[in-house]
C-alpha cells in the first residue's frame, strides 16, 4: 500500500457487502487460478436474504444518491476513481492470480478502467427541449432505481465497472453479482467504494449461479445489466419479464473479419491474430471467423501462421502473450471444437488436433484453414484460441457469409480502399465495426449487439439512457397574444356601427390588448375572446389607464404573438409602467405625442421584462399614425407589414380592409385581407 493510501482493506480475505458492511456466509467457495490450477481464497455464497437486505438498503440509498445533483455525484464517482487508482498495483497483483492474464494485459485492464470514468465523468445526462408556440416539452432521463449488474469472467473489472460507473452518474444503486469464476477483483473493487460511497449505494453479492435468479426476479430491482452468454441472456430476459424489469443484455459474438486483396499482408497478418486471439480468444468481440480475399489467401494464411507461432502462452510473469482458458469449464469447452475439428479431419494450419495437458489451462492458439460453412467452428462462439479463416471472391457473397449467423456484436473489415471498407463495413449486421483494426471497444461509443448478441448497449452518451427512464415534461405556455390599437379623437363620436359607448373616447386613444395565446388571433382580434385590453383615455389631467376584458378593437397591430408571461403578469408589467400622469407633460406636445409617449412607454416595459422582445417600436408608431389619419391627408406611413394606403380598401366610413402585399408574420399569404378600422 502507499504511504498516502487511508484503508483497512485486507487482501488476502473476501467478503459480499451489504448495506455497507461486510457480509459472510456459512457456505463458501474458492476460485481456481487457471495457471496453476490451484485454489484461491475463500469467499461466501450469497443467499436470498443477502440479495433481500442489499436490494431494500440500495433502495434507501437511492432516496438520497438520486436526488444528489450530478456535480456532486461526479465529485463522489471522483473520488471513488482516484481511492481505486491508488490500489492499482494490488487489483493488478489479484487479477493475474484470478484470470491468470499476462501481467501487461491486467495492467491494461486495471488501469484502463480509469479511462472508463474519465470518459463518463466528462458526459452529461441528455436532455432534450423543444419549444412551439404553444408549448414547452423538455425531455429528461431520469434514474431507474436499484440496478442489478451480473458479470462474466473474463474482465471481470472492466465489465464491472462499465456497469457500476454509468448506472451511479445517472443516479441509480447498484448491486454486482461477479461471476463465480472471478470474485475476488471485484469484491475488492466493491469493498473499496465503501470508503467513499453511502451505505447501500454500491454493494456487491457474490456466490454461485443461483444469485442471477435471485436478482432477474426480485421486484425490488429496476433494471438487469447483464453480461455472459447468449443462453444466459435468454434466461435473464424470460425471467425479468415477470416484473417487466429494463434489461441490457451484453451477449456472444462470432465476428467476421473481412480481407480485401488490396492489404498490406506483412502488416495485416499479425493484427488479424490478434483479433482472433486476445486475451486467449475469451473476449466477446474477437474475431472468430476470417474471410481473406482468394488473390491473397495463401500468403496471408502463411504469414498469420508465422506470426502465430511467435506467440508465447504462459503464467502471468512468464512475459507472454496469452495466458490461459479462464476455467476448467471454458478449457473443457473449448476442447470439443478442437475434437469436433479433428474428427471431421478439418486442417489444422497452426496447432494441434490434440490439447496438451499442463498444469493450467493453457491452450495454443490454432487457425482452422478452410472448414466447410456448416461446421462448428464456423457456426459457433468457441470463446478460445481457435479461429477458422475461409477464402473469398465476391464481394455480396462474402457479406452473406459474414452476415449468416444469429449474432452480431462485432466485425471488421481490411483494406488499403478504406471507401470500399466502409461500404461493406455499413452493411455487416453488428452493433460495432471497426476498420483497419480489430475489435476495440471504447466507452466513447455505445457497445451493444445486435440479433442474438443483445439487447440495448451501455457506455457512450446514449449508454447512459439505458440506465434511465425518459421523462418528457409538456409544459403548456399560458402565453399571449400583445395587440395595439390606436383611435383618433374624432372616431368615437361618428361611428354608428360600434359600441362607443363602452369605449368613451373622447380623446385620443391608444390600446394595449392583451389576449390569452391559446385564441391565435390573427391581425385583428375579435369581440367577445375574453381579451384583456389596456386602454389610456387622455383626460384633463392626464392619461389614466384602464382594463377591459371585453369588447372589439379594431385597427389593431399583433406586436407579439405567443409573448413570454401570463395576461396577469402582463397587465400588473403594464399597470406599473402605465401610471396615470399628471397632465405635466410639456405643453408644446400634441395629442399625437403624448400618444407615442403612452404606448412607447408600455412597450418599452413589455420590452423590459423581457415579456415581447421582437417587435419593431419604430415600425409600430409608423403603422399606428397612419391608421390614425386614415381618413385625414396626412401622408399614409403604414409600414407593418408592409400595409399602405395604397392597399386599403374603404367598406364603411369607419371600417376598411387591409390587404397584405407581402406573405405576413402571422401567415396571412399575400393577397389576403384583414378586417380594420377606427372607432
Ligand atoms: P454466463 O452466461 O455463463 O455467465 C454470466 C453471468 O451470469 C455469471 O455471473 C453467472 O453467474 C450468471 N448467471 C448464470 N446463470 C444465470 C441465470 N440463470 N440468471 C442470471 N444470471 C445467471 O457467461 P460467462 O461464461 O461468464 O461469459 C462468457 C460469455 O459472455 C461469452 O458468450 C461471451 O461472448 C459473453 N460476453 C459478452 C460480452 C458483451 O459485452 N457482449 C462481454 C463479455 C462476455
Amino acid at each position: 500500500m502507499s504511504p498516502s493510501k487511508v484503508s483497512t482493506i485486507s487482501w488476502d480475505s473476501f467478503h459480499n457487502t451489504v448495506d455497507g458492511q461486510a457480509r459472510n456466509s456459512k457456505s463458501k467457495h474458492r476460485g481456481i487460478n487457471p495457471a496453476t490450477g490451484e485454489e484461491l481464497w475463500e469467499v461466501p455464497i450469497g443467499n436470498q436474504q443477502d440479495i433481500d437486505d442489499a436490494v431494500k438498503s440500495a433502495q434507501n440509498a437511492f432516496e438520497t444518491w438520486s436526488q444528489t445533483p450530478l456535480e456532486k455525484r461526479k465529485d463522489t464517482i471522483t473520488k471513488f476513481r482516484d481511492h481505486y487508482m491508488s490500489f492499482a498495483d494490488e487489483l493488478i497483483d489479484l487479477m493475474c492470480q484470478e484470470t491468470g492474464k499476462p501481467r501487461q494485459f491486467a495492467t491494461y485492464e486495471v488501469k484502463g478502467a480509469a479511462g472508463f470514468f474519465d470518459h463518463h465523468l466528462a458526459l452529461d445526462i441528455p436532455e432534450e427541449r423543444i419549444e412551439d408556440d404553444e408549448k414547452v416539452l423538455l425531455t429528461r432521463f431520469t434514474p431507474l432505481g436499484v440496478v442489478g449488474a451480473i458479470c462474466p469472467w473474463n474482465f471481470p473489472i472492466i465489465l464491472c465497472l462499465g456497469k457500476v460507473i454509468p448506472a451511479l452518474l445517472t443516479g441509480n444503486t447498484i448491486i454486482v453479482k461477479p461471476s463465480p469464476y472471478t470474485p475476488y477483483t471485484t469484491l475488492k473493487i466493491v469493498e473499496l467504494a465503501q470508503e467513499i460511497f453511502a451505505p447501500g449505494v454500491v454493494q456487491a453479492v457474490g456466490g454461485d449461479d443461483k444469485l442471477g435468479p435471485m436478482l432477474t426476479t426480485h421486484p425490488g430491482v429496476a433494471k438487469i445489466s447483464f453480461t455472459g452468454s447468449i443462453a444466459t441472456g435468454k434466461k435473464v430476459m424470460a425471467a425479468a419479464s415477470g416484473t417487466l424489469k429494463r434489461v441490457t443484455l451484453e451477449l456472444g459474438g462470432n465476428d467476421a473479419s473481412i480481407v480485401l486483396p488490396d492489404v498490406d499482408i506483412k502488416k495485416v497478418a499479425p493484427e488479424l491474430v490478434m483479433g482472433a486471439f486476445q486475451n486467449s480468444g475469451q473476449v466477446c468481440v474477437a474475431t472468430k471467423r476470417i474471410y481473406i480475399h482468394e488473390d491473397i489467401y495463401d500468403e496471408m494464411l502463411k504469414e498469420m501462421v508465422n506470426f502465430t507461432k511467435t506467440i508465447k502462452v504462459g503464467d502471468p510473469s512468464s512475459g507472454s502473450l496469452l495466458g490461459p482458458i479462464q476455467n476448467k469449464m471454458q478449457y473443457e469447452k473449448v476442447k470439443t471444437f478442437f475434437e469436433d475439428s479433428k474428427s471431421h479431419g478439418y486442417k489444422f494450419a497452426v496447432g494441434e488436433p490434440e490439447v496438451s495437458r499442463s498444469k493450467g489451462y493453457f491452450v495454443q492458439p490454432t487457425i482452422i484453414d478452410n472448414p466447410p460453412n456448416d461446421s462448428r467452428i464456423i457456426q459457433e462462439e468457441p470463446f478460445g484460441p481457435i479461429v477458422p479463416t475461409q477464402p473469398w471472391s465476391d464481394e455480396e457473397e462474402v457479406i452473406k457469409r459474414a452476415n449468416n449467423t444469429n449474432a452480431g456484436l462485432g466485425a471488421c473489415v481490411w483494406g488499403k480502399d478504406v471507401e470500399r471498407a466502409e461500404r461493406i463495413g455499413k452493411r455487416l449486421q453488428a452493433g460495432s465495426v471497426f476498420v483497419n483494426s480489430w475489435e476495440k471497444p471504447t466507452p466513447q461509443a455505445i457497445f451493444g449487439g445486435h440479433k442474438e448478441s443483445g439487447i440495448g448497449g451501455e457506455w457512450g452518451t446514449e449508454g447512459l439512457k439505458s440506465y434511465c427512464n425518459a421523462h418528457v415534461l409538456h409544459t403548456y405556455k399560458s402565453n399571449c397574444n400583445i395587440y395595439v390599437s390606436a383611435s383618433p379623437a374624432h372616431a368615437a363620436k361618428d361611428c354608428g356601427e360600434c359600441d362607443t359607448g363602452r369605449y368613451h373616447r373622447t380623446q385620443h386613444t391608444w390600446l394595449i390588448s392583451v389576449e390569452p395565446h391559446k385564441h391565435h388571433m390573427p391581425f385583428v382580434p375579435q369581440h367577445k375572446l375574453e381579451p384583456t385590453h389596456f386602454s389610456a383615455n387622455w383626460k384633463d389631467d392626464g392619461y389614466h389607464v384602464h382594463t377591459h376584458s371585453t369588447g372589439g378593437v379594431i385597427g389593431t397591430i399583433l406586436v407579439k404573438e405567443g409573448a413570454k408571461g401570463d395576461v396577469e403578469h402582463i397587465q400588473q408589467v403594464l399597470q406599473a409602467a402605465l401610471k396615470p400622469t399628471p397632465a405635466n407633460t410639456s405643453s408644446n406636445q400634441t395629442p399625437d405625442d403624448e400618444n407615442d409617449r403612452w404606448v412607447k412607454k408600455g412597450l418599452h416595459a413589455l420590452q423590459t421584462d423581457k415579456i415581447t422582445d421582437t417587435f419593431d417600436l419604430a415600425e409600430f408608431m409608423t403603422f399606428a399614425h397612419g391608421a390614425n389619419r386614415l381618413d385625414s391627408d396626412a401622408p399614409a406611413r403604414i409600414a407593418y407589414p408592409g400595409l399602405h394606403k395604397d392597399h386599403k380598401e374603404k367598406s364603411s366610413k369607419h371600417h376598411f380592409w387591409l390587404t397584405y402585399p407581402t406573405k405576413a408574420p402571422n401567415g396571412a399569404e399575400p393577397g389576403s385581407r384583414t378586417y380594420g378600422g377606427l372607432m
